[in-house]
């Protein structure tokens, strides 16, 4: 289904050459979310395939999973839980190692955040190599949800994370893709 009807929300991605290192295209999401038509075409269709489920939590990661997070969670009126980088996070939390594109990190989440049998959307602007996302559902799992979907306005599928994703069961969203990385 396509809620945009032709509207193309890849013109309001810039892409910055080699930032934050060089080789890297950094696609940068600023200029879709200060767009008010391309941000509210996003928030619309990355909910859209969720309305029927049941939700309990959108969790977003760190930073602009916030953004796209917070709105999706206040559309589908359930709550909203942060994944962070570590030591961000002001209570008890538990933490999972991850590889990013450019960097290895820890994300962490409130250990009492999500509760056994949780029903869990999980919402960041781009999935590249994978190494966010999974450790983001390796979170929300040792937490004891359970991972409806993850949703992406990006995927980046050179790099193999929507693939990972999808081969470890979790159902995969997106809206617009770019080749190569
Ligand atoms: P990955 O763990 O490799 O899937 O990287 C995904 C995370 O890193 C997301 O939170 C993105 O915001 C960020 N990220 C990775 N690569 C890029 C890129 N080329 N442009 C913008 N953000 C990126």
């Amino acid at each position: 289904m396509d809620l945009r009807k032709g509207f193309d929300i890849s013109r309001y991605v810039r892409d910055i050459h080699d930032y934050p290192k060089p080789g890297i295209i950094f696609r940068d999401i600023t200029t879709l979310l200060s767009n008010p038509y391309a941000f509210r075409a996003s928030v619309d269709e990355l909910m859209w395939p969720f309305l029927q489920e049941k939700i309990d939590y959108v969790v977003g990661i760190e930073a602009r999973g916030f953004i796209l997070g917070g709105a999706i969670a206040h559309e589908l009126g359930c709550g909203f839980i942060p994944i962070r980088k570590k030591g961000k996070l002001p209570g008890k939390t538990i933490g999972q190692d991850y590889t990013l594109e450019y960097g290895v990190d820890t994300i962490e989440i409130h250990a009492d955040a999500i509760e056994g049998g949780d029903n869990v959307l999980l919402v960041d602007d781009l999935i590249a190599t994978g190494g966010t996302a999974l450790a983001a559902v390796e979170l929300i799992k040792r937490s004891g949800g359970a991972v409806v979907a993850a949703c992406f306005v990006i995927d980046l599928p050179d790099l193999g994370g929507s693939k990972k994703l999808v081969d470890a069961g979790v159902k995969f969203h997106k809206l617009i893709e770019f080749e190569g990385d």
